[in-house]
């Protein structure tokens, strides 16, 4: 259809940097053209030769993008792209079956674990929550034979624990239970779940793949093109979950400079926290490039090129000190979310409320492309500031 380099002789950094060698075949532009057709003709015979009839189920811009995040995730069966990281994630529980168990970790993202908590039982699913990062603890929360997936996230939002990918797809799938991982925080830069035995890879799309604050989006991406992975496309399909053309031309835009972004926010993220673990109103960094890290050990040999863009501090002082510095800071902007461009702080506890994992001196920070020193001296004048 369209010339394309051949992946196999490339980088997946050379190829994402040219969203996969795409020459137009109409214009020769080296950007795709973006695709917001609805509807196509039939062919004479009463065929749709082009693969496309109605952009519910499928659209050619998303497919491009969904074919550069299959390249960096190494994923043989294919990416999807959803509405939303949830969307993304929903799709996955909602193509279990009622009865089927789940074993999903006690630090994980907050909006997700909430869902599963209030949705699953209502869709039949009988779910656990485990210390993931603990194999033993995981090990004995799988039932074989009716547990059909673990759910992990690592590091995880937002005490950044590591998990083990694969000693965690080795107990899944001792169990009989496939392995899914939440990789929004490592992205395909940093960890590629697929390729160290995990079945299912979802990524918030809005984070640090996209990075620019400006789209909303959900992937998955499947090592096998089984029946379950035919079923979450159908779920996609059906319930009309897609990402929208445009957003999926801007993801793909984004996609061309994940590796700097991504090397430059983990590389910004490693000397703030070695810079943070010094400060007396720190104390506690949360960040997995630490060497005295908990997670540490696991996350050097299963990240590369860096631990990511995300860290929390646990301020001294407590929670009212947390929240005072969140509040004095100038350049760090003070929301929620993570993986642009800007670099944000929160106060996580107050967003997560009764229940959470997260102590109520922690802030979490995500670390964007300014010059360090300046955030650092930002965050330092902050933590001063609301220690009087
Ligand atoms: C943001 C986020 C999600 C949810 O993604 P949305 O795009 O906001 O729906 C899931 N997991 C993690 C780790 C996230 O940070």
């Amino acid at each position: 259809m369209s010339e394309t380099n051949t992946p196999a002789a490339f980088s997946r950094r050379s190829l994402a940097a040219q969203a996969l060698g795409h020459v137009d075949p109409i214009t020769r532009g080296v950007v795709a053209p973006l695709h917001v057709a609805t509807t196509f003709i039939r062919d004479p015979d009463n065929g749709y030769s082009s693969g496309f009839s109605y952009a519910r189920p499928d659209n050619a811009t998303v497919r491009e993008a969904e074919a550069v995040l299959a390249m960096l995730e190494e994923a043989e069966a294919g990416a999807l792209l959803f509405g939303s990281g949830m969307a993304a994630a929903t799709a996955v529980f909602g193509a279990l079956e009622p009865g089927d168990h789940v074993v999903a970790p006690n630090v994980m993202y907050w909006a997700l674990k909430r869902w599963l908590r209030e949705e699953g039982p209502r869709r039949g699913l009988a779910v656990d929550f485990v210390d993931a990062a603990d194999g033993r603890a995981l090990g004995q929360a799988v039932r074989p034979g009716r547990t059909r997936l673990v759910w992990i996230e690592t590091p995880g939002n937002p005490l950044w624990t590591v998990t083990d990918i694969r000693a965690a797809a080795a107990i899944a799938h001792g169990a009989g239970a496939r392995l899914a991982v939440d990789s929004t925080a490592a992205s395909p830069v940093h960890t590629r779940p697929l390729t160290l035995g995990a079945d299912l890879v979802m990524h918030s799309g809005t984070k640090i793949l996209n990075g620019h604050s400006d789209v909303v989006a959900g992937v998955l991406a499947a090592r096998s093109a089984d029946p379950f992975w035919a079923r979450i496309q159908a779920i996609r399909a059906s319930g009309g979950a897609i990402l929208g053309p445009f957003e999926a031309y801007l993801l793909m835009r984004s996609l061309r400079t994940l590796h700097l972004r991504a090397g430059a926010q983990a590389a910004g993220a490693l000397a703030l926290a070695t810079r943070l673990r010094d400060h007396p109103h720190v104390a506690r960094v949360l960040y997995p490039g630490l060497p005295e890290d908990p997670g540490h050990a696991v996350a050097a040999r299963q990240m590369e090129g860096g631990f990511g863009y995300m860290l929390s501090i646990r301020v001294r002082g407590g929670e009212a000190a947390a929240i005072a510095t969140a509040a004095a800071v100038h350049l760090w902007k003070r929301a929620t979310s993570l993986g642009g461009v800007e670099s944000l702080i929160e106060h996580r506890a107050s967003v997560e409320g009764p229940g959470t994992p997260c102590p109520p001196d922690l802030l979490r920070l995500s670390t964007g492309i300014e010059d360090v020193s300046d955030l650092f001296a930002d965050l330092d004048a902050a933590l001063r500031a609301a220690h009087g």
